[in-house]
């Protein structure tokens, strides 16, 4: 097998035009990306659509380190032959417990490399016109954490750092107070200029100045939150004269500028369904329910404290994690870094008031409403657009899954859903003469579905492909047919999804996934499938490492084969 790799790799302070060349090289090629909170999404667009993405950060606020689950994750990973990226806000020895990971990744004996990154240290003071040497005052420079100002028993040495020129703060937001009095302790002016920079190089950057007397109360005042970067010294006061300099960087990357652009396909789809993507978000924004989502919440209890049906807040909450708005561990879902910053009522940098009028404007939930009410309503209805939908889907991605199989020759294969015909002449294109059954439970408002006639025939198969089913079945049918196609797969045989809006949280456009689901999940019927969701239920089924690819028009496809030890004895022939 092949040897996997770990790179930690410096994101630089966020904007992706100061990432490194090496650290845009790797993620185009990685297979798998571990980040944190803090990373700009254009930053992880440069990745490629089929690399798996897993976010590791924690809500803001909370100091439970999830460090021993990253490690890990890096080394399972790595061990899987898979190369990865792990991406780490700013350099990744600057704080941030990279030299933690490389440690672990040593012991264990996994490779590993280290690519620097532009450190907030020196880009958070520069960004706001403060440079942290200068000829004429500052000849030194110390970075410092913010987070032992509290501990007496803290090993930092007061008195030495009260005489350095420059002083820069890391995390040093919430003991800002605390270290400006320690240095005045320790014999430093009271009259030292000191700056506070907030999200440097984040389009929403905000600096505040003051002395080391003022800057606890103008950084209260101002409401700065972290991550923010403290510095303190004479230079500081260049602040004033350099602030003014009009650099690209601090702009956000406009349309001209856009990374990867996503294939025409996807372009159109996302304008066919774009206006519908406010659903959801202004749901959840009306209710205010990223304000209950800090903290790990269970959709049960969500369910209670709104009175809403618990299957029906388990498949919205589903959809946002689709979205890249919350993680789930657990049984838990909370909010992940930008629901936290921007969608909570009570984050001092909130933008629901904004977002939820925007929403009013070009959306009504009043269905999603009634949905989370009443909860789901059973099969989906009789519907001539969504089969038609569907049908059109399959038969234009059916070459490309086709090309995409792996199958030998021997073998046979079932189609189970939409795209028959296209399906019967690619699979005949490439095996001529191989044995080829079709056929749809999910036409005709999935009669065949409820009776359980699923599958035509008891096989066995050396590839079982379903197309359209997470957008067809209705809540507990998944599984089933899951369940039942396994079981007609000859040993080593494969299942095969291709999908329709199988959101992944990367990809497709999270407008898209957004409107598909909101559309869905006013039906009744809708499940958020996220891949994480297919993912276990398909372990759960005895399929190990299900392989994921990026299909046209905002489809996913995945393969999987059972694992090992689940392939029933002389079941077939063997591949
Ligand atoms: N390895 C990182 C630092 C991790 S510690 C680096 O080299 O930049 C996290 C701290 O970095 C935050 O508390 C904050 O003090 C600082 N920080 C990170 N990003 C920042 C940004 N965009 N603007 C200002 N400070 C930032």
């Amino acid at each position: 097998m092949r040897r996997g790799k770990v790179y930690l790799v410096g994101a630089g302070p966020g904007h992706p035009e100061l990432l490194t060349l090496k650290a845009a090289q790797l993620l185009k090629t990685c297979d798998v990306v571990v980040y944190d909170r803090l990373i700009q999404e254009e930053v992880l667009a440069l990745a490629k659509p089929s690399a798996e993405r897993i976010y590791m950060g924690k809500p803001l606020g909370r100091h439970d380190s999830r460090q021993d689950e990253i490690h890990e994750i890096l080394v399972a990973k790595a061990r899987e032959g898979k190369t990865v990226v792990r991406l780490k806000g700013g350099d990744p020895f600057v704080f941030g417990r990279g030299g933690e990971e490389a440690e672990y990744l040593a012991e264990h004996d996994v490779p590993f490399e280290v690519i620097p990154g532009v450190s907030s240290a020196l880009a958070a003071p520069m960004s706001a016109g403060i440079a942290v040497t200068h000829r004429a005052n500052a000849s030194s420079v110390s970075i410092v954490t913010g987070h032992e100002a509290k501990e007496d028993a803290s090993r930092l040495d007061w008195a030495a750092l009260a005489k350095m020129d420059t002083l820069v703060f890391l995390m040093g937001v919430k003991n800002c107070g605390k270290i400006a009095a320690r240095l005045i302790q320790h014999g430093r002016d009271p009259q030292t200029p000191a700056a506070m920079v907030q999200m440097a190089f984040w389009h929403d950057e905000h600096v505040v100045t003051g002395t080391l007397q003022t800057i606890e109360a103008r950084v209260k005042e101002a409401g700065i939150a972290p991550p923010a970067t403290l510095v303190i010294g004479e230079t500081v006061r260049l602040h004033d004269k350099l602030k003014r300099s009009d650099r690209d960087l601090r702009r956000r990357p406009d349309e001209t500028h856009r990374f990867d652009p996503a294939p025409v396909p996807d372009q159109l789809f996302r304008i066919a369904v774009g206006g519908m993507g406010s659903e959801v978000l202004g749901f959840g924004l009306e209710c205010r329910l990223f304000d209950r989502l800090e903290d790990g919440r269970e959709a049960r209890s969500l369910a209670a404290d709104f009175g809403w049906d618990a299957q029906a807040a388990g498949e919205i909450l589903e959809s946002l994690v689709s979205l890249g708005l919350l993680e789930k561990s657990g049984d838990g879902y909370r909010n992940l870094e930008l629901a936290s910053r921007y969608l909570r009522a009570d984050s001092p940098q909130s933008l629901r008031p904004m977002l939820l009028e925007q929403a009013r404007q070009c959306a009504v939930w009043e269905d999603l409403q009634t949905y989370a009410t009443r909860g789901p309503g059973g099969h989906l209805p009789e519907d001539a657009c969504h089969a038609e939908a569907c049908e059109s889907l399959a038969r234009f991605a059916a070459p490309a899954v086709v090309d995409k199989l792996n199958l030998p020759e021997s073998s046979s294969v079932l189609l189970l859903g939409w795209g028959g015909a296209a399906y019967k002449s690619a699979v005949s294109n490439r095996w001529p003469g191989i044995r080829f059954e079709h056929h749809n439970p999910f036409e005709a408002g999935g009669a065949d579905l409820k009776s359980g006639a699923v599958i035509p025939s008891p096989g066995p198969y050396g590839a079982v492909i379903l197309s359209g089913l997470l957008a067809s079945c209705g809540p507990g049918e998944v599984r089933r047919v899951l369940e039942e196609a396994s079981g007609v797969l000859e040993a080593g045989g494969r299942l095969v999804l291709h999908d329709s809006f199988l959101p992944t949280g990367a990809l497709p456009p999270p407008e898209v996934v957004l409107g598909t689901l909101a559309r869905r999940t006013a039906r009744g019927s809708c499940r958020g499938w996220s891949l994480e969701r297919l993912r276990s239920t398909l372990e759960a089924l005895g399929f190990d490492h299900p392989v994921t690819s990026a299909m046209p028009a905002g489809a996913v496809l995945v393969q999987a084969l059972p694992a090992a030890r689940a392939v029933p004895a002389a079941a077939g022939r063997t591949v």
